[in-house]
């Protein structure tokens, strides 16, 4: 199966609301805990006629930040070879951490498509807030709100154009 589109990032940031958002029925496990979703999820999904799979990439059960960290890394790495392209998510409301920092320097290096986005962005004023990103290195951004649906036919007409 080719057109595999992984979400990537740090817990907590959004990705699995993202996922059941792109797929359009509740597939993953979505919870304010940190790492709450455990396994990966795939789903199908198709924007402008082009189908595509989607990868959720879960957290795991946290032992320790260095564990935690390790099991992240793997998680994008892992996604990496997987995918065709890679949707590498970020939250406006925590800023940028160092651990989106490890993330966006393994991305960095990757040869295949990466689109950063800056989620929950559910308003006009969180869209400057979102400038920060651009200190990780990967260049443009889209803003989305997951939960609203704000910029994610944005992001899907950008993707689309990849696959
Ligand atoms: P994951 O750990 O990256 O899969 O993150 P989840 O999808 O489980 O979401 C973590 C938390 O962020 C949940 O409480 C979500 O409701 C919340 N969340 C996700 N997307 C948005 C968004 O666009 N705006 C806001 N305000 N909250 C969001
Ligand atoms: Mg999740």
């Amino acid at each position: 199966m080719s057109n595999i589109v992984a979400i990537v990032g740090r817990p907590n940031v959004g990705k699995s609301t993202l996922f059941n958002r792109l797929i359009k029925q509740r597939q993953a496990i979505v919870d304010s805990v940190s790492g709450v979703t455990r396994d990966r999820h795939y789903g199908k999904s198709d924007w402008n006629g082009k189908e595509f799979s989607v990868i959720d990439t879960g957290g795991y059960a946290i032992g320790s930040d260095d564990i935690f960290e390790g099991e992240i890394r793997k998680q994008v790495e892992l996604a990496i070879d997987e995918a065709d392209i890679i949707v590498f998510v970020v939250d406006v409301e925590e800023g940028i951490t160092p651990m989106d920092t490890e993330v966006a320097n393994i991305l960095r290096k990757v040869k295949k498509p990466v689109f950063m986005a800056v989620n929950k962005v559910d308003n006009a004023m969180r869209e400057n807030d979102a400038v920060e990103f651009y200190n990780l290195g990967l260049g443009e951004y889209h803003t989305i709100s997951s939960i609203n649906g704000g910029g994610t036919g944005e992001l899907l007409d950008a993707l689309a154009l990849k696959l």
